[in-house]
């Protein structure tokens, strides 16, 4: 059984730590910074093995060359990309074995143009996705087109309704708060919020989410409903699903 395991970093980033069993050998998602990640190892008594990056944003690879440095772990990331110190250069279709367990990237462009996320089929599946899919809300398009991000979506809407959903930022409570104006009459979206803010007040983590629970709540992912197609209606156009979708990404820039 993998288990997987948050570590807070920087302002509201997530480093998602993975651990096979009771294997003192780990692995980590996106290391914005190295500090957390080695307290963490330390305390645990655990050793790097591997390492997989999303993309090549500060904030998922500032604490590489530090980890590589110190425990010389397995390095696994985007090949079109300039990140330093990658191993194992990969893109969409590749499989990559990690801690014995076979994982499927897949190109999701759209945030930038080199993001890719890393999924697992099995008993839990997990779904490492960065900064595309967030719980209640997805990344904003710095390199990519609205296209390439609403496609990377649709490819998530088409994974198990029980895969975990591991983003790598708390955002949920502003997705949510967005979620109630762009998809005002649904009411899961409305419980969902009450929960995070639950959730937040005692400093927990709102992730993972789950697809089944993204395809109820995030409006990204809703565009086809007429309670998202109206809304983005009085924001800009909404004649097709990635039309709406497009209003929404601007919408939420302003809101
Ligand atoms: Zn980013």
């Amino acid at each position: 059984m993998m288990s997987v395991t948050p570590i807070p970093a920087l302002s509201d980033n997530y480093i998602w730590l993975l651990r096979q069993d009771t294997s003192q050998s780990v692995c980590v998602v996106d290391p914005g910074e190295a500090a957390p990640v080695i307290e963490f190892l330390e305390r645990e008594s655990l050793s790097l093995d591997s390492i997989l990056i999303t993309h090549h944003h500060h904030d998922h690879t500032g604490g590489l060359a530090e980890l590589i440095k110190r425990y010389s772990p397995h390095v696994i990331g985007p090949a079109n990309s300039s990140i330093e110190g990658i191993d194992e250069a990969v893109g969409d279709g590749d499989e990559i074995r990690i801690m014995g367990r076979l994982f499927d990237v897949m190109a999701t462009p759209g945030h930038t143009l080199d993001h890719i996320s890393y999924f697992t089929a099995g008993i839990p599946a997990l779904l490492f996705c960065g900064d595309t899919l967030f719980c209640a809300g997805c990344g904003r398009l710095f390199e990519g087109t609205p296209e390439q991000m609403f496609t990377a979506l649709k490819q998530f809407a088409e994974l198990p309704e029980d895969t975990l959903v591991f983003a790598a930022h708390e955002y949920t409570q502003a997705n949510l708060t967005f979620a109630r104006a762009a998809d005002p009459e649904n009411e899961d979206v409305k419980h969902a919020l009450e929960e995070c803010e639950k959730a937040r007040a005692l400093d927990r983590p709102t992730l993972p989410s789950t697809i089944g629970r993204e395809l109820k709540i995030n409006p990204y992912l809703r565009v086809n409903t007429d309670s998202v197609r109206q809304a983005a209606g009085t924001q800009g156009a909404n004649d097709n699903d990635l039309a709406t979708f497009t209003t929404l990404r601007e919408w939420k820039n302003r809101f």
